[in-house]
């Protein structure tokens, strides 16, 4: 398989349960909710991406032949030695290209492989650690993994029916718009009324990382 990645490039991760932490972000570059172009947002599933996942002209980016050269290239970014080898796998949707293949190369080299799908998509096996952020509207059929972020508010979706499914944690997370101070106090406003939700803030950017 010849994989698409948009960046790829060592940073702190910035959301969810693994805030924080050092990995390689892998971003693969395509969305089945989204053709990423600006004329086509309305019109998409999903509508608020916050990310250009288009092409593969970004840090880090490329075409890859096969697993072992892109599990290579993710080996190549991260420094020092094999402690705390994390990588995080995310798009666009990366369960258009994150296969076994690429999994058991990632681990062969060391990683705990994170993934952060929408899950309209069966998540491949092997993950180490699945993050589903669900969007209103569609049907998501990947309801269990580690954590499920729900970007709020969002029109459509019930954070009732939503804690139903089997995740270790449930994240809300004010989405990052024109009404972000909106977004900011209905998030906080979820969490204090439904205690199964934690908020979740990007401290990437609040860092500056990217
Ligand atoms: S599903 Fe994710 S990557 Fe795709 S358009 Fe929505 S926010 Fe962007």
């Amino acid at each position: 398989m010849t994989y698409a990645v948009k960046e790829a490039f060592l940073t702190l991760q910035g959301e969810g349960v693994q805030s924080g932490r050092r990995a390689v972000f892998l971003r693969f570059a395509g969305c089945n909710l989204w053709s990423g172009r600006e004329a086509d947002r309305a019109s998409a599933q999903c509508n608020f991406c916050d990310t250009d996942f288009v092409g593969i002209d970004g840090p880090g980016g490329g075409k890859f032949g096969d697993a072992d050269s892109l599990a290579a290239h993710v080996e190549g970014l991260w420094e020092g030695n094999r402690d705390g080898r994390l990588v995080v796998v995310t798009g666009g949707e990366p369960m258009l290209q994150l296969d076994a293949a690429l999994v058991a190369a990632l681990h062969e080299r060391g990683f705990r492989v994170a993934a952060e799908s929408n899950g309209t998509l069966p998540a491949t096996a092997g993950i180490d650690w699945l993050c589903v952020s669900p969007k209103a509207g569609t049907e998501v059929v990947q309801r269990r993994g580690n954590e499920l972020k729900l970007v709020w508010p969002q029109p459509g979706i019930d954070p009732a029916a939503l804690e139903q499914w089997d995740f270790d944690h449930f994240l809300v997370q004010p989405m990052d718009c024109a009404e972000g101070e909106a977004a900011m106090a209905a998030a906080v406003a979820l969490a204090m009324a439904r205690p199964k939700w934690r908020l979740s803030l990007q401290a990437h950017k609040v860092a500056g990382l990217p």
